[in-house]
């Protein structure tokens, strides 16, 4: 049996209550959505969804190829310049996913030779680019720049710290100016990763990088991804012209991969200029955020106090977080569960998002119930 040894990893995780199942979604579920990351509700936004199907109907379901091929449209392009500026970067690339945008900006900026300097901390897919690349990594304790600094004084070559912005798990964020002091004593350059940080941070959303002073500079690539506050799917690096178009030459997640979706890209575009036009939605997000946090900490409960819009609450263990979650939903509020081995710590939490568009009711519908559920 070439396949038996998965026999064995599935007992396993059944033994440690770590199974994962996939639970489709109802079009018109009546729970309260505090686990997706819709962070401004703009996903069913109108002329969201009325920029997907015009882009569809206007260039099909597929972009058909490789955006080196046949799958660039005029659409790409205006998305790329119209997010570029917002988030004050000099250029900006598109990517299918915002997974496949962290792959490239790691992959493709740290050659043979060169160190990366990699937040404990990170997501997933930034973790995969540093395994990708021909680059060497070194792991550095979480959100601690005297570590960056000590680590980047070591190497001669080129080197590029890595981190998110905002930290999925717990939505704190990276001592971001920090960090760039200490990239600039050693001249080595920076990617973020912006995914949380986006529509959320910054003014009016434009971003962590912009809120820091860091976008725009020569040695910043930001990422982000098009699917929390834009509604959308798909991801985009940011930075210098000469970085993008390295990029378009260089990175394989790029070369190889289909094209962004026209509806997808159409409905980026069309959230982008919502939130230009609607800039307190960013606010709005923090402050929903704030308050959550506030009545969680009230009520007796351990949680993270956000910087952006992920609101992370402590669960004693995997099996009462998945629990916990499972009660919250019955009750009628669907909220986030992450355990082991997607934390790196082994702390099971329950994860809450502060969309922009919940009302103070529902608040207090999704504190009280998270209350009378807990394990
Ligand atoms: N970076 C971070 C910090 C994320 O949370 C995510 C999404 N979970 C991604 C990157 C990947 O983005 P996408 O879902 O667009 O692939």
């Amino acid at each position: 049996m070439a396949f038996g040894w998965i026999d064995e990893q599935a007992q396993a995780r059944r033994r440690a209550g770590l199974v994962r199942t996939l639970r489709p979604r109802a079009a018109d579920s009546p729970l309260l959505d505090l686990a997706g990351n819709d962070y401004l509700g703009l996903a069913r936004h109108p002329e969201v969804t009325e920029g997907a199907a015009r882009a569809a109907r206007l260039w099909g379901g597929g972009s058909t190829g490789s955006r080196l091929v046949t799958g660039t449209t005029d659409l790409h392009g205006e998305l790329e310049r119209e997010l570029a500026d917002f988030c004050g970067f000099e250029a900006a690339l598109v990517f299918s996913s915002g997974y496949a945008a962290n792959l490239a900006a790691v992959t493709a900026l740290a050659p043979h030779g060169s160190l990366i300097v990699s937040d404990a901390g990170n997501h997933a897919s930034l973790i995969d680019g540093c395994r990708l690349a021909r680059g060497t990594t070194q792991v550095v304790a979480h959100a601690d720049p005297d570590a960056v600094r000590k680590i980047l004084g070591t190497h001669p070559g080129p080197a590029v710290l890595v981190s998110d912005t905002v930290f999925s798990v717990d939505g704190d964020a990276a001592p971001l100016a920090e960090l760039a002091a200490a990239c600039r004593e050693s001249g080595a350059g920076m990617i973020i990763d912006d995914a949380h940080g986006l529509g959320v941070l910054g003014t009016g959303g434009r971003g962590a990088p912009h809120a820091a002073e860091l976008a725009g500079a020569p040695d910043v690539v930001a990422t982000v991804t098009l699917s929390k506050s834009l509604g959308s799917q798909g991801g985009a690096v940011l930075g210098p012209a000469p970085v993008i178009d390295h990029l378009v030459n260089a990175a394989r997640t790029f070369i190889f991969d289909t094209g962004l979706a026209p509806a997808a890209t159409g409905a980026a575009l069309a959230a982008l200029r919502v939130l230009r036009r609607e800039p307190e939605r960013a606010a709005q997000a923090r402050t929903v955020a704030t308050a959550l946090h506030t009545r969680l900490t009230a009520d007796g409960h351990e949680a993270v106090r956000p910087d952006a819009a992920v609101v992370s609450v402590r669960a004693p263990s995997p099996e009462q977080a998945v629990e916990w979650a499972a009660d919250c939903r019955a009750a009628g509020v669907a909220v986030g569960c992450f355990r082991p081995p997607s934390v790196p710590d082994g702390i099971s939490r329950l994860r809450l998002t502060a969309r922009a568009d919940l009302t103070d009711e529902q608040i207090g519908h999704a504190v009280g119930v998270i209350g009378a559920t807990r394990p």
